[in-house]
């Protein structure tokens, strides 16, 4: 009981050429090793890096089993395993070492070794565990897991076990999206009671970062979007202002608001412009997080003496820099007291007309594509 299965024959959506929709295919996935678990996916959000990885504009190896914030029910576990048991609802997050330098030093999502674990398209020792029909090799252990299937084999160390109350289905994007916004919040920028910030995109990093602010005591909490649907569920969130940026210069009505600038501005989107933006909008001391990725190669121009003068930082933030073995539970703990309400932005992933056309295809092009959508499987 418990015990790794032998392999089994799944559906999983494969990402085969760059740019190409996924295509369900029957694949055969392999026993989970010895320090490996078996999790029957119930949901996984889609996620930024997800598109940018299938159009190949970040590097890692196709034909691959994509996903990366899924979540799920262990059904079997390696002979090593032992802080998770069958039958546990998990949540799937990046891969780590646990051994390098930065993972030692409480930084795992600085591991030294997050290329290889996370886009190395398989093992560290090479191996996948999928094999399609015709029994030719499929990339997987995308960020530890691939997850867009019914079935993902990740380790016991990037899945966190989480209380059964709350739905799975919900809970994917804690793993990567949610914690990204939320952690760049409250670890690496540490907004404080008092202080103001700014959510550069209101996707679901956006709004998750808007709702830490809020839980870290920020008394002036603002969003910048092109979308003003989501700029008002922004003020429901805890957002004291919002900025429509196609109306309005964005920078000289965070100086409006803020009265000499912002104290923390986060780039959630991944636009040069909209970064050089959460540049200008700082204050004295003030400091810009930027988590969302571009394309390889990407440059920002910023007037040197403008970050000199004031004291002014520029810092990038990988998954918050947070533990997520910790801070999942917390955020899961902050959602049940009703002061973290990520189940808000499922809705805003899933039902918003007029807004679909970005969600999956110009993601390059929009302010909408931080965040997870969150898609039910079989459960
Ligand atoms: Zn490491
Ligand atoms: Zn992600």
């Amino acid at each position: 009981m418990g015990s790794p299965a032998s392999s089994r024959t799944i559906r999983a959506a494969i990402a085969r050429e760059a740019g190409k929709p996924l295509a369900i295919e029957a694949v055969t996935l392999g026993a989970p090793r010895s320090n490996e678990v078996l999790v029957r996916v119930v949901a996984s959000g889609i996620c930024h890096t997800d598109i940018v990885v299938r159009d190949q504009h970040l590097t890692s190896p196709l034909p691959a089993v994509l996903g990366h914030e899924g979540a799920g029910v262990i059904e079997a576990i390696g002979e090593n395993v032992t802080h998770v048991a069958p039958g546990d609802h998990v949540v799937m997050t990046y891969a780590a070492c646990g051994l390098c330098n930065t993972c030692a030093s409480g930084h795992p999502a600085h591991c030294e070794n997050m290329g290889p674990l996370n886009f190395g398209g398989g093992r560290m020792d090479g191996s996948s565990a999928t094999a399609d029909s015709h029994g030719r090799e499929i990339h997987d252990h995308f960020f530890g897991q691939s997850s867009f299937a019914e079935y993902a084999i990740a380790s016991e160390r990037n899945v966190v076990k989480v209380p059964k109350y709350v739905p799975l289905k919900l809970l994917g994007p804690l793993g990567c999206g949610i914690q990204t916004g939320a952690g760049a919040v409250l670890k690496e920028l540490n907004v404080h009671a008092g202080s103001s910030f700014v959510a550069f995109g209101a996707g679901a990093v956006g709004l998750s970062a808007v709702m830490a602010a809020w839980v870290g005591g920020a008394t002036t909490i603002i969003a910048v979007d092109v979308n003003q649907a989501r700029l008002d569920l922004a003020m429901e969130l805890g957002a004291t202002d919002t900025v429509n940026s196609r109306a309005r210069d964005a920078v000289a009505e965070i100086k409006r608001i803020t009265g000499q600038g912002a104290d923390f501005t986060l780039e959630c989107i991944g636009r040069p412009d909209v970064l050089r933006q959460a540049i200008d909008s700082l204050g004295i001391f003030g400091v810009c997080g930027i988590v969302g990725a571009t394309r390889e190669g990407t440059e920002v121009a910023f007037n040197v003496n403008d970050m000199i003068l004031p004291g002014r930082r520029i810092v990038g933030i990988v998954q918050g820099d947070f533990v997520a073995q910790t801070f999942i539970p917390t955020l899961i703990e902050l959602y049940r007291q009703g002061r973290f309400p990520f189940d808000r932005l499922v809705p805003l992933r899933r039902d918003q007309p007029g807004d679909g056309r970005q969600r999956e295809r110009r993601h390059d092009q929009t302010n909408s594509q931080d965040g997870p959508k969150v898609r039910e499987s079989h459960e």
